[in-house]
Order: structure tokens, then sequence, then C-alpha cells
């Protein structure tokens, strides 16, 4: 029989005091169902990243290391949000397990989904992204504005899991990969895609937040969807070209238009010089701005050195 792989979980935790008893007890049952039905291995861990918490999160997750090892604990120095704290998770835990599973500590994702998980990886799936079938338990606001994020992500270009968040499985080696791309603006959800390998989806229904408040707030997620944008496309500046480009060929139209009624002599003197340079600088302004902005997303480009290719497999 294959060797069974070892699964860690990795969960990002900021003043989760109210919600953790509850998420380990509950992830504490599905991993020994989990062992003893020899789906994954006994070493395999469930590791909390507490997110420069200022409640009693921490206690919390060395009590429950005490009384049972299957728990770890890694604690950051002080806040660095959520992207930060499950990028330190996985960076802990990528040599010492086969696999991760990456989830929030409110239990709004589904816990019987990892044995789905588990099952793409053993059939060989890389990256295993939780997919939520619906968005009914959201409220009107959070809808609207997630939904409206993914849809602007797609068409900016940016390759994004519709209805994904950060719930999911990456066998080590995609840690691995993920590890070489250095940004500092960290958008997992974008960069995860990149790496590549053979990836599946599972759906799941998400619930409620079990307890405690969501820890984003209309700021964080404002200033999510903004990086996760800017980090991803240029198109933002293209978009100011393609503006010049349109505003120039109107100063062309003003000035025909203008010379015209300057031939009728039905103008004040002045008038066509003014409007005709105010529409043909204004053009060449946000012509020259676009095309400043497509060498900076060059650089933009170079400076995240990006790999600039990963490997599968070599036949030599
Ligand atoms: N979280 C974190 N650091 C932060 C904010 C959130 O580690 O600065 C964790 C939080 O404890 C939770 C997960 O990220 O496990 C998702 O947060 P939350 O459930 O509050 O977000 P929502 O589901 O409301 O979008
Ligand atoms: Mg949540």
């Amino acid at each position: 029989m294959a060797e069974l792989k070892k699964i860690f979980m990795v969960i990002p935790c900021f003043n989760e005091e109210e919600v953790l008893p509850e998420t380990s007890k509950r992830l504490l049952e599905k991993y020994e169902f989990l062992i003893e039905n020899k789906k994954i291995s006994e070493d395999s861990k469930i590791v909390f990243v507490d997110d420069g918490s200022r409640d009693k999160t921490w206690q919390i997750i060395s009590d429950l290391h005490e009384k049972n090892d299957i728990f770890s604990g890694v604690k950051l120095s002080r806040n660095h949000g959520h992207q930060g704290a499950l990028l330190a998770g996985l960076m802990t835990v990528k040599d010492k397990c086969d696999a991760a599973i990456s989830m929030d500590a409110d239990l709004q994702d589904d816990i019987n989904t990892i044995d789905k998980f588990v099952e793409k990886f053993d059939e060989g799936c890389e990256i295993v992204y939780g997919v939520r079938s619906s968005r009914k338990k959201d409220t009107f606001f959070k809808r609207f504005t997630a939904q409206a994020f993914y849809k602007l992500m797609l068409f900016l270009g940016v390759e994004i899991i519709y209805n994904h968040a950060d719930f999911r499985l990456m066998s080590s080696r995609a840690i691995e990969v993920l590890s070489q791309f250095k940004e500092v603006n960290l958008f997992l959800r974008g960069i995860v895609p990149l790496v590549g390998f053979k990836t599946d989806t599972v759906t799941y229904e998400r619930n409620e937040r079990f307890a405690g408040e969501s820890k984003y707030p209309l700021k964080k997620m404002i200033s999510f969807a903004v990086n996760g944008i800017t980090s991803f496309s240029i198109k933002p500046i293209r978009m100011v070209f393609a503006v010049g480009v349109i505003i120039f060929i109107c100063s062309i139209i003003m000035l025909i238009y203008s010379f015209i009624v300057w031939l009728c002599g039905k103008t004040v003197a002045g008038w066509t010089t003014l409007v005709i340079s105010i529409w043909a600088l204004g053009g060449i302004q946000l012509l020259s701005l676009g095309m400043i902005g497509e060498y900076i997303g060059k650089i933009y480009k170079e400076v995240k050195a990006r790999p600039l290719y990963i490997i599968e497999e070599v036949i030599l």
C-alpha cells in the first residue's frame, strides 16, 4: 500500500478566542476520523498561526498543543494581515508535510470538504481549490461587492478562481514554487493559479461565521481589492492611454469644427485657438502619461521578478 500522506492544516487566527475552542474540537474529530480510516498519516498536524492577536488566542493555541501535539502554533510578532499570516504558516510547514490545507478559523468553510481535498490530492492534484457553491448566506452588500470584485478582476485579465477564497490544498511542491514569488504586495488568490501543475476544484456550501466578528472591515476589504488589482494588472494604465487617444481624436474633430465656425465668421476672436488648445493639450498629456505608464508597468513587472517558468517534470 502506498505510504499515507502527511497533511497539515494552516489556519490564520486574528483575535479568534471565541471560535478557536470549537474550531479545534471539530478539526480534531475530522483528523482523528481521517487518521483512523487511513486517509492521512498519523503525524499530520493542525497548525494555527496567531496573527498578532490581542486576546487569548495564543494562550488557547499553546494549551491545545500541551494537551495534544497534533495541534501546533506559529506566533507572528504583530498583526501582518490575513495574507501574511497565511504565507507565514505555509512557509513554516512546507518542508514538513506532503500537502497543506489553508482554512479560516471561523468555520465558514465546510470542514467536510477536507476529505475531498485529500481524495483529489491522492489522485495527483497539486492544488485543489475550494469553491463556494453559492453566496446565499452572505449579506447583500458582501455578496454584491465580492461578485463585482471577481468580475472586475477577470475583466482586467487576472486569472482568478471565481468564488474561491483561501480555502485550498497545496502540495509541498506547489508551496515551494509559491515561495519563489518574492513580491511583497501579496495577493495569494492571484498568485496561486500562476503556479500551475495539475489542479482541480471542489465546491462546498459556505456557512456563516460561527462566532465573533469579521476581521475584514470594509476598509481592509477595499485595500485588499485594490492591492489585488494593482498587483496583477497594468490594464488601468492602458486605459489612461486609451482615454488619451480618444480625447486626442476629439481634439482633431474640434479643430475641424471650430475651423468651420471660424470660416463662417460666427466666433469671438480667440475662441478657436483656445478650444483647440484645451482639447489637444489634454489629449497629449494623457497620451504621454499612458506612455510613461507603459514603462512603469514594465519596471513593475521586472521588480516583482516572478519566476519565468516552473518545471513540472523532466525526462532526460
Ligand atoms: N485574519 C488574520 N489576520 C487579519 C485578519 C484576519 O489572520 O488581520 C484571519 C481571521 O482570523 C480568519 C481569516 O483571516 O481566520 C478570515 O477572516 P474573516 O473570517 O474575519 O474574514 P471574512 O470571512 O469576514 O471575509
Ligand atoms: Mg470569515
